[in-house]
């Protein structure tokens, strides 16, 4: 998927969990941040050593989409005594990017474990899932947003 569909599905995920427009940026972010394992994403450019590294050592969506990075990120949120409700939505972004990517294509979810979750599909199919993914997280985030407004 897109750096736009991670981040608009983070961003629904984390406000999701937190009720908050700052959630939502937390969760927008960590949406982004699995990819790292890939040079040509959006994350990835801004650390081309790093996620050349990461992707040669690892492979791409290995362990940065795997629940132990999400456990080890959790874990050193709670470490760094990060308020309760962001680190909600660092995870909520990060299991929203794997999630996506799942309805894309296959993620060692369980890594260090070889097994591969998720539905293969062909390039056409993953680009129009892309999209839809896209803009039913913003719709649902809108949606969420107005409803608050108006219950309160
Ligand atoms: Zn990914």
């Amino acid at each position: 998927m897109g750096w736009e569909s991670h981040f608009v599905t983070g961003a629904l995920a984390g406000y999701v969990v937190t009720n908050s427009f700052v959630g939502a940026l937390v969760g927008g972010v960590a949406g982004l941040v699995p990819d790292i394992d890939e040079p040509n994403a959006k994350l990835g450019r801004y650390v081309p050593f790093f996620s050349r590294w990461l992707k040669h050592t690892f492979g791409h969506r290995t362990l940065t989409h795997s629940l132990l990075f999400f456990a080890a990120i959790g874990v050193a949120l709670y470490y760094f005594d990060v308020d309760e409700r962001y680190t909600y939505a660092v995870l909520a972004g990060l299991m929203a990017h794997s999630a996506c990517d799942m309805i894309t294509g296959r993620v060692q979810l369980f890594y260090p474990l070889p097994m591969k979750v998720g539905i293969r599909v062909k390039r056409k199919w993953s680009k129009r899932i892309d999209e839809a993914a896209k803009w039913l997280a913003l719709g649902a985030f809108i949606a969420l947003v107005l409803r608050n407004i108006v219950i309160g």
